[in-house]
């Protein structure tokens, strides 16, 4: 096996990945940086982010409101140490943005044009129309151009992490081009690996979002962090799980029932505002938690819209104008119209909740270290727990910038005076991880057919772990995803070539899913509480005496996970009522 000797080896090249590349080189330009994706960077998933990213700038804003919008809106899951953090954090970095080249949107006078988004209180969301992901990660891709001591290992498959005297250094990497499994020792590993969501049969989330980040550090004993949060955002496309970003409704859409009805008034969220008002009401700019479970009621109500893509309800934008669709919203155009034949302009558009993001995710702290000396992460792959049990939108992509820094601040910290790793220790590591994907090459006894295990999970998942759960469908699901990871020790692997296999790339990507998803069940299973995204029929109140903590759960093999518990830390606000029934300014 080829080894490649480097400093710090970064798992992904989406916002956090880059992010901490950069960070990287700007502290110490002699470091050698490994950057390995799965795709070629561009591709990555933050370039499909639409909304827009949060900082506070204005000056009726403040970071004590944009935590308290961070933390109510987690229903107080979150350490409000690392919120505190965020918050002030964030601004610096989306100028930082500007400065390398982001084209943000401005006001008439020059100055950074913000739009509203929900759970958030004030108007601090920055915006590139309804491209944002797209411009941010162009943005950073272009910058780490400049540093030639990033080497790019495009299209390389991480497998494993390398570990030795309770030390992580380094990992394992296929080149998909070639099928060659390279060892890439490193004096620290960060995982920017990103989410999880295609666990599930409906999402907004891209291919490739498959939990590998998450399942490599589980694997090697780090607990995996309040996995049973996970994010429905209110309005996808009913047909392909498309987005439409929550800038929809920032800029002023509204969301109907059969009858026409403005619903969200009836949960909690009105009243009701005037349409094309400047000032909304929360409404539609509730948090996508209430706003995606207020859909299941009215469904349980009978008053969805049945479509030919299934029950859905409306949003309509009408009354925005063609003109400031065109300028805030165009790729929401393009969307409606392509994969539904609805102008928006012209017409409401279906949609109905899909999943979007996951809450949890690899365990760290403030400083973006994992429990396991040498190993940190960031983005969505990891739970450094800014987002508690339910994120608000435009959070996620600050939270790669300012995490993904961290990260590269605190590996550069952990590596100084280490020595280069002994290849001699990691050898007999590596080879178990080389073996692993022999194993599967040369499986002569395989039954099990990958596509049909994935649709076993994912059915499950949609079934009993969606928007509303209660005890006997989670637990059917810790059931069946149990026996899901014994039947995949069978799974056959029918393309046998070295060339961009992707049948073995599926295959591995099931394996880190039906990981995440055990991780996920039996966390929810254990969680006898109804907070934030995590809805239980059977325990519909908040436990802050039993539940105020992290769950932690820790990798046993093909074994049933062990569940652990982590306190929340509070600083200055105690757990109170999430009142959205107020104005939105
Ligand atoms: C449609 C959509 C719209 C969104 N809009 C917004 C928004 O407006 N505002 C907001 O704040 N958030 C938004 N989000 C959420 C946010 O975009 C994501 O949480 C964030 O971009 C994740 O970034 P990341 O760097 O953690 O991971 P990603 O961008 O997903 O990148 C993951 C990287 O890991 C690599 N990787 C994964 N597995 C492996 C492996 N086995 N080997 C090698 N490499 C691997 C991939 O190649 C990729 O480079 C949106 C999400 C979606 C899906």
């Amino acid at each position: 096996m080829e080894i490649v000797n480097i400093d710090v080896a970064i798992v992904g090249a989406g916002g956090a990945g880059l992010r901490a590349a950069i960070a990287l080189v700007e502290a110490d330009p002699t470091l050698r940086i490994a950057l390995i994706s799965k795709v070629y960077p561009m591709r990555s998933h933050t370039c499909a982010a639409e909304g827009g990213a949060a900082g506070v700038i204005k000056a009726d804003d403040s970071f004590d409101l944009h935590f308290d919008d961070t933390v109510g809106g987690g229903d107080w899951l979150s350490d409000q140490d690392c919120v505190e953090y965020f918050v002030q954090e964030a601004p610096k970095e989306l100028t930082q943005l500007e400065h390398w080249g982001c084209p943000w949107n401005r006001e008439a006078d020059g100055s950074v044009a913000v739009r509203p988004f929900g759970g958030m209180k004030k108007q601090r969301t920055w915006f590139a129309a309804d491209k944002s992901g797209f411009h941010i990660l162009h943005t950073l891709f272009q910058t780490t151009l400049q540093y030639p001591t990033i080497s790019r290992f495009d299209e390389y498959y991480a497998l494993d992490l390398l570990v030795d005297e309770g030390r992580c250094q380094g990992l394992t990497a296929m080149e998909m081009r070639s099928g060659m499994i390279k060892q890439f020792h490193a004096k620290a590993v960060i995982i920017a690996g990103g989410g999880a969501g295609r666990m599930f049969p409906f999402s907004t989330n891209g291919a490739i979002k498959t939990g590998d980040g998450m399942a490599m550090a589980y694997r090697a004993g780090v607990p995996l962090k309040d996995m049973e949060f996970v994010q429905y955002h209110p309005t996808g496309l009913p047909n392909t799980g498309s987005l439409l970003t929550e800038a929809c409704r920032g800029e002023g859409g509204v969301l109907v029932n059969k009858n026409g009805r403005r619903y969200l008034q009836d949960y909690g969220m009105g009243p009701e505002t005037p349409l094309g008002q400047p000032q909304l009401k929360t409404m539609e700019l509730g948090p996508r938690d209430r706003v995606s479970q207020a859909y299941w009621h009215e469904l349980q109500k009978g008053n969805t819209v049945s479509t030919q893509w299934g029950e859905c309800v409306m949003l309509d934008m009408r009354h925005l104008g063609e003109k400031h669709i065109n300028e805030r919203l165009p790729l929401v155009r393009e969307l409606a119209i392509a994969y539904l034949g609805v102008d928006i302009v012209k017409d409401p558009v279906p949609i109905r909740p899909v999943v979007h993001y996951m809450m949890g995710g690899i365990s760290t702290n403030l400083k973006a270290a994992t429990p396991l000396p040498g190993l940190f992460a960031a983005g969505e792959c990891a739970c450094v727990s800014l987002n508690g049990a339910n994120r608000l939108g435009s959070n996620s992509l600050v939270e790669l910038l300012v995490f993904g820094k961290s990260a590269a601040l605190s590996a550069i910290e952990h590596i100084e005076g280490l020595p280069q790793p002994s290849a001699k220790a990691l050898e007999t590591r590596a080879e178990e991880s080389q073996a692993r994907i022999r194993a599967l090459f040369s499986r002569t006894d395989g039954t099990e057919s990958m596509s049909g295990l994935r649709k076993e999970m994912m059915d499950t998942m949609e079934k009993n772990a969606g928007i509303y759960r209660a005890e006997a469908g989670l637990q059917e699901a810790v059931d069946k995803i149990a026996e899901l990871r014994q039947r995949y020790q069978k799974v056959v692997l029918n393309d046998k070539s070295n060339v961009f296999n992707t049948d073995l790339f599926q295959v591995l990507e099931l394996g880190s899913m039906l990981e995440c998803a055990q991780a996920l069940t039996v966390g929810a299973l254990a969680r006898k509480e109804s907070r934030g995204a995590h809805q239980r029929l059977d325990y519909v109140q908040r436990d802050d005496t039993n539940y105020l903590r992290h769950s932690m759960v820790y990798y046993q093999g093909l074994a049933a996970p062990q569940v652990d518990y982590l306190d929340v830390v509070i600083t200055r606000s105690p757990p109170g009522v999430r009142d959205y029934s107020g104005e939105h300014k």
